[in-house]
């Protein structure tokens, strides 16, 4: 079957790039996810497959990238008329400028699918685990190939971020083996040392005003007609965050504003406890207080550590029921 055509459809398709990218706001998985996926395509002979990133590289992922000899994702703003392909993301809302005339090759990602409608068919790897990172790594295992080094040790970091150490309800036994497989082929002895030091330098706030800690990890969401933005700031230190309340409502405020929203909420994850602190505020704030109980703007969340599991599923059926 191999065509003078093919091999000529091979060619134009190996010049043309493709753009790998996750959420805006980057966290460690988003960034670590598009590295290692170019860096499988590379594998398999494909150099048009280009990692790229939608907004800076935070603290935690610096200590990633450096600690793995990585190079930065290229910044990219604008994906119109580009071939991409989305990593740890699929909702609109948090991907680049543009995507409605991108042409969307795969998508890889653990989170819930909203709003998104492609124009030709294309290849979907998702699944319910820990991290982006889990997938990607099985993707090389489906290729028969292993990451190098520093590749498995950027897949490690990702898992290790979004799975708060393996400790998040997101995790599956999946991620722990994969974990374990993870760390021996990074050479990392220790995994949960590591992953320790990697989030201790990432949830250091000393320095950050307050719009800066707000955009750390801030998403945007849609709740049936509502536009919501939802931050989450881990730390192991979570006390002189939510001291700041008052400063933090004030700019979620200003911020809803600014961008025509009408919830906003922050919720403030302390890692030494195994709980939340929810903020909300905004017009639609009421969604929230009806789906955690609240009594006021503020609440104590126990033994809730993950936005896409425990917050969002949540505020997702309540709209649907008060028909928002
Ligand atoms: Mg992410
Ligand atoms: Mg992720
Ligand atoms: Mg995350």
């Amino acid at each position: 079957m191999k065509s003078k055509n093919s091999k000529d459809l091979k060619e134009l398709i190996n010049k043309d790039p493709v753009y790998i990218f996750g959420h805006q706001n980057p966290d460690t998985d988003s960034i670590c996810s598009a590295l290692a996926y170019a860096d499988l395509k590379a594998n398999q002979g494909m150099y048009n497959y280009i990692p790229a990133r939608l907004g800076e590289i935070n603290r935690e992922t610096n200590f990633v990238l450096s600690y793995f000899s990585s190079l930065k994702p290229q910044l990219i703003t604008n994906c119109s008329n580009k071939n991409v392909v989305l990593v740890d993301h699929n909702e609109k809302s948090q991907s680049a400028l543009g995507l409605e005339t991108a042409n969307i090759l795969e998508i890889i990602d653990h989170h819930r699918i909203a709003n998104l409608e492609t124009k030709a068919p294309l290849y979907v790897y998702m699944e319910p685990l820990g991290s982006t990172a889990t997938i990607i790594y099985k993707r090389f295992l489906s290729a028969r190939l292993l990451p190098s080094k520093n590749t498995a040790g950027l897949l490690l970091s990702a898992l290790l971020s979004d799975t708060l150490i393996l400790a998040s309800p997101t995790t599956t036994d999946e991620d722990r083996l994969m974990a374990v497989s993870l760390a021996s082929l990074a050479e990392i002895e220790d995994y949960k040392k590591y992953g320790k030091a990697m989030i201790t330098e990432g949830s250091s706030l000393d320095g950050y005003s307050i719009p800066e800690i707000l955009a750390i990890d801030r998403k945007m969401f849609t709740f049936g007609k509502i536009s919501a933005f939802i931050s989450q700031v881990t730390t192991y230190k979570a006390e002189p965050v939510i001291a700041k309340k008052k400063d933090l409502i004030e700019y979620m405020d200003l911020f809803l504003k600014e961008n025509n929203a009408t919830l906003s909420a922050v919720i403030i994850t302390d890692l030494s406890k195994n709980s939340s602190t929810l903020f909300v505020t905004g017009e639609d704030a009421k969604l929230a207080h009806t789906a955690f109980n609240m009594q006021g703007d503020t609440a104590v969340l126990k033994d809730i550590v993950s936005r896409k599991t425990q917050i969002i599923p949540p505020l997702t059926e309540m709209a649907q029921k008060l028909n928002l």
